[in-house]
């Protein structure tokens, strides 16, 4: 492979594994900590959000709940309304008082008395009906009254309020000889417990609801549970979660995570013995992960940002190596003049332009005359000296376009572009006598040289080589001549062959 081509391989190459290095490095960095940062907010929303929550809304669940269900149980067991009914129930009014008072004192929503003798419901201002077996809103009694558990809990709208959302709890009442006699009880609203879950739903974006032990919605806020799902639909019809049913069975207590829609849920799951309901707390990690999301988007950005800076740096730094180790390669560090390998990289192209553009072309041979006594006489600076000045000579004495080069020691090779025999030997002896009047100041003492020249103009057949060889003649004839001339070499006879 040229020279050229390794070097654009192994450049290639470089910048391929600097991409990789740094690529993967900072790849990877980012995807740890990336990982690292989900998993903790995954540990804090699963090991301490959720179950705080849960916390929060069971103790508040419990105040809210566990006091009316020991009214219940208190007015269940009170001697007052066991004597009154195995008395007949003669007067209303006292019912109607005893429910007062417990409302009243002990902030209920609403209480009753349903004797099973009359089949009448009393509640705090009155009788409000008579219950029937044919009427679905009164099945709830003798449901109760069929109960083996001493109460229900039951979420029902509560006919003597306009029909709101009210949570019941239905006491079963015995007689002294545990003869079943009536179902007795306070209602809540559930407002108070919907309002809890919005506070929490909206404070902490997360879904609060309960759920019974059949795996049905029982309580949500006021903008429904996960997913819109309403309270009665069963936990088989939410998305995502029917594929939690279909794997627990059953509600039950513990830790879940599930799939809606792409997005991963964590569930926290509580059993709630005093309403024999699930409470699920439930929060979906999308907000969350954005944030994260976001940093590890920019944390890339930044990387690729730093890597195309480096690889910007290293190109340059490298192409500006490159091209000084070129200028090394083919300068001559004396002169400054192109070396023998610039020179040969020069004139191969203009031997091919003048080849092609049917142009003349003329090769100067140059040494100098007795340098090897200069610098035997004066020491090697003082030639040093010498070689530089006789290069800035030829700067001076020849245009632009043409090439200059030293050949190696103090030979010189020149080719003057677009210039035939005539010409060429009047620009060489220009050189030549230029050179024989000049002086080189060293060290006080004014340094003199002359020069030989041999030239040759480029035969159609030519090569470098084969046109060199003839200037070199050249130059051989006129040092064979006394030196300090210039000699024609034409082509001959060896040059055609
Ligand atoms: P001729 O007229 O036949 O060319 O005689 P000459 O003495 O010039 O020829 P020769 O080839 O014997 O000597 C060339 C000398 O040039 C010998 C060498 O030490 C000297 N030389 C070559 N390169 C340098 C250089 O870079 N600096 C100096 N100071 N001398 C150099
Ligand atoms: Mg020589
Ligand atoms: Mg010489």
């Amino acid at each position: 492979m040229p020279l050229r081509e390794h070097n654009k391989h192994s450049h290639r190459l470089l910048f391929l594994a600097l991409v990789l290095l740094l690529g993967c490095g900072f790849l990877a960095t980012s995807l740890v900590s990336y990982q690292a940062s989900l998993k903790s907010i995954r540990n804090s929303i699963v090991n301490t959000e959720l179950p705080l929550t849960s916390d929060n809304v069971y103790s508040e669940i419990q105040k809210d709940l566990v006091r009316p269900i020991l009214i219940s149980s208190m007015m269940s067991r009170d001697t007052f309304v066991r004597d009154w009914v195995m008395h007949g129930e003669k007067d209303v009014e006292q019912m109607t008082r005893y429910l007062r008072e417990v409302q009243q004192h002990y902030g209920a929503f609403t209480s009753f008395f349903i004797s099973d003798r009359t089949l009448t419901y009393y509640q705090t201002k009155g009788v409000l009906k008579h219950i029937r077996r044919d009427e679905p809103r009164d099945i709830w009694y003798f449901r109760v009254r069929d109960l083996k558990e001493p109460y229900e809990i039951n979420v029902d709208v509560d006919m003597a309020n306009q029909d709101r959302l009210t949570i019941f709890i239905n006491y079963k009442v015995f007689d002294y000889d545990g003869k079943f006699i009536g179902a007795t009880g306070v209602g809540l609203t559930v407002d108070a417990v919907i309002k809890l879950i919005d506070e929490y739903q909206r404070r902490y974006d997360r879904s609060v609801y309960f759920v019974d032990t059949n795996g049905r919605i029982v309580l949500t806020g006021a903008d429904g549970g996960p997913t819109g799902a309403r309270a009665g639909q069963s936990l088989a019809e939410v998305p995502g979660l029917e594929d939690l049913q279909a794997r627990l069975g059953r509600p039950q207590t513990g830790k879940f995570e599930y799939q809606e829609r792409g997005r991963d849920h964590y569930l926290n799951v509580r059993y709630i013995p005093e309403l024999d309901w699930f409470l699920f707390v439930d929060k979906h990690e999308g907000g969350l992960l954005a944030g994260i999301r976001n940093t590890l988007y920019l944390n890339l950005l930044i990387c690729l940002v730093v890597t195309a800076i480096m690889l910007f740096l290293v190109g340059r730094l490298m192409g500006r190596y490159q091209r000084s180790i070129a200028a090394l390669a083919t300068t001559d560090s004396l002169t400054g003049l192109p070396n023998r390998r610039g020179f040969e990289l020069l004139a191969g192209q203009a031997l091919q332009e003048a080849r092609r553009d049917r142009r003349p072309l003329t090769a100067l041979l140059l040494d100098l005359d007795h340098f090897k006594l200069l610098n035997d006489t004066y020491g090697h600076q003082a030639g040093d000296q010498v070689l530089q000045g006789f290069a800035q000579n030829l700067r001076d004495d020849l245009r632009k376009s043409d090439i200059i080069c030293r050949w190696g020691g103090e030979e010189f090779i020149i080719l003057l572009k677009d210039t035939g025999n005539a010409t060429a030997h009047q620009m060489a002896e220009k050189v030549r006598s230029g050179v024989s009047i000049q002086r080189y100041p060293f060290r006080g003492v004014n340094l003199h040289v002359t020069t030989s020249i041999g030239l040759a103009e480029m035969h159609p057949n030519d090569s470098l080589d084969s046109l060199i060889g003839r200037a070199d003649r050249g130059l051989y004839r006129a040092k064979q001549s006394g030196r300090d001339c210039v000699c024609f070499e034409p082509a001959g006879h060896q040059d055609a062959l």
